[in-house]
Parts: structure tokens; C-alpha cells; sequence
């Protein structure tokens, strides 16, 4: 068949057992979902997928949706041979010139014979395809160790030519491991908290809790930016805006001030698991890493958990923040997390909040607040923007 075939390896998945093949029907689904509307075939065969797509479809489009859906380890741009060594050595002087070969410098030939019939052994095939190599670049060298270019061929009942091998994210396929809110500020830490739990298969919506005018329209824009650019590692994400100003200025105006912040921490935990359980979710995610603030110590993420029934994942409750940084500068959110907008958070924060919250007192003195008409309010209220699996913002839902 004409068009655009791409190898696909799927590194976990295929550590799974009895379970393998609904992980695999997942994947599959997950990356045909992405590329849409163009259509797309994939089939699998012995722990590789083979996806083929149109003449039509980008290349540059194709790699991006790979690269950023969990449970690829690796793919690579390949092209079918005849199963002959003439066959072979044809498909790769066809392949070559066109390949990042061209730019010349060291290679390497790495075959895989898994079918054992082929006529010729691995180490002999490797030298033909060096042969063809030289005949096309007399001036490149052999390195086996450090290649700057690698020629990969895989005979299998059918005979496979690659270049130039990308990496994957890695991971399990989004929409294997359950559903879960992700509580989004503008931050640097949640994006990368939502990455985390995507790339382990959960299936994620986002809520972010927006207290206009303290909070402003740019620090909405920024989290709906955010909200984009996790999107292709979610599989696309529903996020919802709660209006919170009416929350905010109640607890600044009723609660003690140094706690100010755990009872908004607890009010967004009541919040977010109604919001959660009425769209399916049975778990929140949150980007709170241990002592990074006053209210993420053990005590304040104690009493916050005491305020859902839902079970509360931080998945990066043990990583520095120089960490973290990194994986936002590696998954593009960094830049957007830096922009100066300030979030609701910064700008209700006491000067000197409780660091040591005594969780029964702590819940009374979020009882006294009696927030559930302000509570009921705001999720009345609550937008919603929806991204689709490559990140954009789909407009008409409706
Ligand atoms: P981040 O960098 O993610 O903003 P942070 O270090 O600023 O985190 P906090 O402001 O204490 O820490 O927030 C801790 C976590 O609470 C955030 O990672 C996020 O999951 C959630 N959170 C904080 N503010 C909001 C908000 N306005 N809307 C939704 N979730 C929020
Ligand atoms: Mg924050």
C-alpha cells in the first residue's frame, strides 16, 4: 500500500500479560484519534504496531502525535522491501539519498533476523547494506559504537528498512488506568503533575479556580495555554474554570488569616470532587511537592486530604523543584508556567500562614466558614473549554 508507514515499539505494554491486548487496542485507538481526520491503519505484529497513513499527511504532524502519546518507547519512518537481498538493496539505494545519510559522517547497520529462513545471516546482510551505503557515500565510515546515522533492517515475515529511530515518551496509553481531575494552576509544578499521571494511563479533565479581577483574564489565558500544551499527552482534556472570587473574599473576610490558604485548599478539594465525581472521576491530581510552601507540608496535605473522599495522587510530592523544572522545560510547559501572571493562590496568601494545621481543628474552623451555597454557586458557574488531542481548542461543543 502507498503512503507513510511508521514503526511503532511500545516498551511496557508489552511487559503485560493477560492485559496486553487492551492495552494495545488503547494505543492504537489513541494515536488514530490524534491524527484525525485523516485516516490511519495500524496493525501489530510480534510487539511492534505498524501505522500507515496517507501520501497526504504531514510528516512533520505524524511525529508530533508520537512523540508525545505514552506507550511509544520509539518509532521510526520505515519502508517495506521485497524479501530478497536484492530486494533490499534496492529499497535501501531508494531510501538512502532522501535520509539524513545523505549529510554523510559515521554509520552504522544494525539487522534483525527474527525469521530464521532468510537466506542470509545478519552479520552478512549488515555487510551488504554497508556495501550499498559505500556505494552511495564512498566518504562515510563504520562506527558500531557511536554512529551518527543508523540503518536498521528488520526481516520478519515482511522486510522493513529504517533510519533515524525517535524516542517516545514511554509509559502506558492514556485511558487504561481510570479518570481524574487535575487541579491546574499557572504554575511550572501541576502541568508536569498531569503529564506524570497521563503518562501512567489515567484520563484527565482540569479544573482551574480563577478569581477574577484578583486573578486576571491573562492568568486565565496563560492556564488555558497550559491546558494546550499537555493536552496531546492527555489525549486532549475538558478544562473547568470555577469562578472563585466570591470563595476567596468569604474566607478573607470570615476565616483567621494565617489560614487562609489551607481553608481555599479545602474549599477546592470540595469543589473539584464534586465537579470530578459528576464527570467520572474517582481521583485528584495535584502538582503539591512535600514542604515546597507552608501549606504542603504533611500536616496541610493531611487536612486537605481529610476533605475528599476521593483519592488525592501527587505525583511529585518527592521531587526537588529543580526536577521539575526540568521535565516542564522537556514537555514545553516552562516557558508558559514562567509568565508573570500572578495566580489566585499568590495574591489571597497571609504573610504568615499555618504550616501545622491540626486537622480537627482545621475542619471546624472550615465548617464554621459554611461554604456550600458558595460552593453550590460557583460550580454552577463553572465554564468549560475543551482541547483536543493535538492541543487545540475545540470552540462550538455545543
Ligand atoms: P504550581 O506551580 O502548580 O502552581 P505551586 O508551587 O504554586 O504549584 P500552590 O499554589 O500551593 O503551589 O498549589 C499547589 C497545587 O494546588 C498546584 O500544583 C495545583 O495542583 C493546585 N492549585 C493551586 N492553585 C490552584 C488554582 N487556582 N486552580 C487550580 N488548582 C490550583
Ligand atoms: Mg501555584
Amino acid at each position: 500500500m502507498a503512503g507513510k508507514l511508521y514503526l511503532i515499539k511500545e516498551g511496557e505494554i508489552s511487559l503485560k500479560g493477560g492485559n496486553r491486548n487492551l492495552f494495545e487496542k488503547q494505543l492504537r485507538h489513541n494515536i488514530k484519534n490524534k491524527l484525525r481526520p485523516y485516516h490511519s491503519d495500524i496493525t501489530k505484529q510480534k510487539g511492534r504496531l505498524y501505522a500507515r497513513f496517507g501520501e497526504e499527511v504531514p510528516e512533520a504532524l505524524i511525529e508530533k502525535a508520537l512523540k508525545t502519546t505514552p506507550g511509544i518507547t520509539g518509532f521510526a519512518r520505515a519502508h517495506k522491501a521485497e524479501k530478497s537481498l536484492e530486494g533490499i538493496i534496492a529499497k535501501a539505494k531508494e531510501i538512502l539519498p532522501s535520509s539524513s545519510f545523505a549529510a554523510g559522517g559515521s554509520f552504522r547497520v544494525t539487522v534483525k533476523r527474527e525469521d530464521k529462513s532468510f537466506p542470509l545471516n545478519s552479520h552478512d546482510m549488515a555487510c551488504e547494506l554497508a556495501d550499498a551505503v559505500f556505494s552511495l557515500f564512498p566518504d562515510m565510515r563504520v562506527d558500531l559504537k557511536h554512529p551518527e546515522h543508523t540503518l536498521t533492517c528488520e526481516i520478519r515475515n515482511d522486510v522493513y528498512l529504517y533510519t533515524g529511530e525517535e524516542k517516545g515518551e514511554g509509559g502506558l496509553p492514556y485511558a487504561t488506568a481510570g479518570k481524574g481531575m487535575l487541579l491546574l494552576s499557572g504554575g511550572i509544578d501541576s502541568p508536569v503533575a498531569g503529564y506524570m499521571m497521563a503518562k501512567r494511563g489515567m484520563k484527565l479533565d482540569a479544573i482551574y479556580f480563577h478569581a477574577y479581577p484578583y486573578t486576571s483574564e491573562l492568568a486565565l489565558d496563560k492556564v488555558k495555554q497550559l491546558a494546550s500544551i499537555i493536552a496531546p499527552y492527555l489525549g486532549g482534556l475538558r478544562l473547568f474554570v470555577v469562578p472563585f472570587t466570591d470563595g476567596q473574599l468569604h474566607i478573607r473576610d470570615n476565616g483567621y488569616e494565617e489560614e487562609a490558604t489551607l481553608m481555599f485548599r479545602a474549599a477546592m478539594m470540595q469543589t473539584a470532587t464534586r465537579i470530578a465525581k459528576e464527570n467520572g472521576g474517582i481521583a485528584i491530581v495535584t502538582g503539591e511537592a512535600l514542604s515546597q510552601v507552608a501549606s504542603q507540608t504533611l500536616d496541610a496535605m493531611s487536612f486537605t486530604d481529610s476533605m475528599t473522599e476521593l483519592l488525592v495522587l501527587r505525583p511529585l510530592v518527592g521531587m526537588d523543584k529543580e526536577e521539575i523544572i526540568n521535565k516542564a522545560v522537556e514537555i514545553g510547559s516552562y516557558e508558559t508556567s514562567i509568565l508573570p501572571y500572578e495566580d489566585c493562590c499568590v495574591v489571597f496568601s497571609p504573610k504568615h500562614p499555618v504550616t501545622r494545621p491540626v486537622k480537627e481543628v482545621a475542619k471546624r474552623h472550615f465548617e464554621e466558614l459554611q461554604m456550600d451555597s458558595i460552593i453550590d454557586e460557583a460550580v454552577r458557574n463553572t465554564a468549560v473549554y475543551s482541547f483536543d488531542p493535538m492541543g487545540r481548542e475545540i470552540k462550538d461543543e455545543n
